[in-house]
């Protein structure tokens, strides 16, 4: 946290500001910072778009604004607000209101009002702190709801009554989980039963925005606190049931597997100690999504989830679909992902045999790196020596495929003769034989027997052809 005297200064030394305080002095209307950036500035985080809000019209001060710097912003009259670059920086405006709400809708019905007012609509303490840009009192901090003190206390806790808060507009029951989550605070104990209690009026609250709010949980740079404050408000089972199933331990014969949702909590934490990548992210939560459906015990074996990976991977597109999360190529890396991410921890148990490394270059292709990490976060145990044994074996899988893949560049594979090369040099039509012949081949260069090379390939075509009866065209 940041004293006064020096957020002072950047208020007065972030050039957008100075622009706005000018202008918003020179019209006499009362205008001031609000919300994120305050807050952001206050706890010496990088700043982001800035919010301003004046007692009067906020339409009004963007456009005059916009005159003096030559630019125009952008208006959303039905919100009050505009938009405007200034500076570089993006700057909302929006006019002092007073709002209320009605039980079955997020829309609320909104009056003018004063600065108060406007504080009193703002979801958490944290958020609702101004600094005035006024001539007299410049640079002062207005907080009438304690938002300094929750700064300190590291506290996330709403201005009025938490129950009126979070039923007037839901979506703030996944805004705390994510502030508290990007922030690491605490959500303050009444705060945190009104979630509880609050949960189900989430239905009014579009998925896409719900999702927007996982999507920061998962950015946060612990995740697991986020889903862990999901789960024990009941807000996981709302959002995203599937997950919920992973919690769990059963025991038959003295026998117990892990509790699969602490697991996958862990494996997105490592995870994102070396990764910001949503997908990437997205791919650690799912990675064992499927583990309740493919539960079997065994009285020799113990517990399985044979397939686990192949079927998790297959329920990604639904669970995309459900969360409207976008159905494109970030899908299918997700997928891919997953249905792979047990491949290259087989090859540690076994002898690494090049032939193994080859064909999980080949199915991973660019994706590799980003497998070996996800694969590495898996490695979780209480035992520390065997997480150990488990790094250093893994290394030599990490090393053995950079040897392959400088040797054979099988990545990227494509295979040295086409379709088109095998119908014209045995005059075939397409035909199943074709695509047998193809294969063939594939399998030789990932099993070694040829290179990854034309000339060997193309002898091997002419070899396979003729096992089969055909005969070179011209001959
Ligand atoms: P960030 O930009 O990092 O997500 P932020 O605090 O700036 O954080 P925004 O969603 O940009 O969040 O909203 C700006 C401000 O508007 C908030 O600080 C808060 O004061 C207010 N606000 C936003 N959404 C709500 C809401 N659903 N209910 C009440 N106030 C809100
Ligand atoms: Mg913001």
């Amino acid at each position: 946290m940041i004293t006064e005297s020096l957020y002072h200064q950047v208020i007065a030394d972030t050039p957008a500001l100075k622009v706005v305080a000018a202008v918003a002095q020179q019209m006499e209307t009362p205008t001031y910072v609000v919300g994120g950036f305050v807050r952001d500035l206050i706890l010496g985080r990088k700043l982001k778009d800035i919010d301003i809000v004046c007692v009067g019209s906020g339409i009004q001060l963007a456009k005059t604004i916009g005159e003096s710097i030559g630019a125009k912003p952008v208006v959303h009259k039905n919100f009050g607000t505009a938009a405007l670059k200034i500076e570089g920086e993006e700057v909302e405006f929006v006019g002092a209101r007073k709002e209320s709400y009605r039980s079955n809708s997020r829309k609320p019905i909104v009056e003018d009002g004063n600065l108060a007012d406007d504080q009193n609509r703002r979801d958490f303490t944290i958020n609702a702190l101004a600094i005035s840009l006024n001539k007299d009192d410049f640079g002062q901090l207005l907080d009438p709801f304690g938002g300094m003190q929750s700064l300190e206390d590291k506290l996330i806790q709403t201005p009025l009554a938490p129950d009126e808060t979070f039923s007037d507009d839901p979506l703030r029951i996944m805004r705390a989980i994510r502030f508290a989550s990007q922030l690491s605070f605490d959500i303050e104990a009444d705060t945190f039963n009104a979630i509880k209690e609050m949960k189900g009026r989430l239905e009014i609250v579009s998925q896409e925005r719900i999702t927007d709010e996982l999507n920061k949980i998962i950015l946060s740079p612990k995740p697991s606190y986020g889903f862990k404050l999901l789960f024990h408000s009941g807000v996981l089972a709302h959002v995203f049931p599937e997950m919920v199933k992973l919690q769990g331990v059963k025991v038959i014969d003295g026998k117990a597997h892990k509790d699969n949702f602490y697991h996958t909590l862990q494996v997105l934490d490592n995870v994102s100690e070396v990764t910001n990548d949503l997908w990437l992210r997205w791919a650690a939560i799912l990675h064992d999504i499927a583990k309740p459906a493919t539960q079997r015990f065994h009285k020799k074996a113990g517990w399985t989830f044979h397939g686990h990976e192949d079927l998790g991977a297959r329920w990604v597109p639904r669970i995309f679909k459900q969360l409207k999360l976008p159905l494109n190529d970030k899908m299918k890396y997700v997928q891919k992902l997953v249905r792979l991410h047990l491949r290259p921890i087989a090859l540690v148990s076994e002898k690494v045999t090049e032939s193994a490394v080859r064909r999980l270059l080949f199915e991973a292709g660019d994706d590799i790196e980003d497998l070996m990490k996800l694969c590495k976060a898996d490695i979780t145990s209480k035992d520390h020596n065997r997480v150990r044994r488990y790094l250093s074996n893994f290394k030599k899988v990490e090393e053995k495929m950079i040897e392959v893949e400088e040797k054979d560049h099988l990545r990227n594979f494509k295979l040295p003769v086409t379709g088109e090369l095998i119908m014209e040099t045995f005059e075939i039509k397409p035909s199943r034989v074709v695509g047998d012949i193809k294969n063939e081949i594939k399998e030789a260069i990932l099993e070694g027997t040829i290179e990854n090379d034309y000339d060997q390939a193309f002898q091997l075509m002419l070899d396979l052809g003729q096992k089969r009866g055909l005969s070179r065209s011209g001959n």
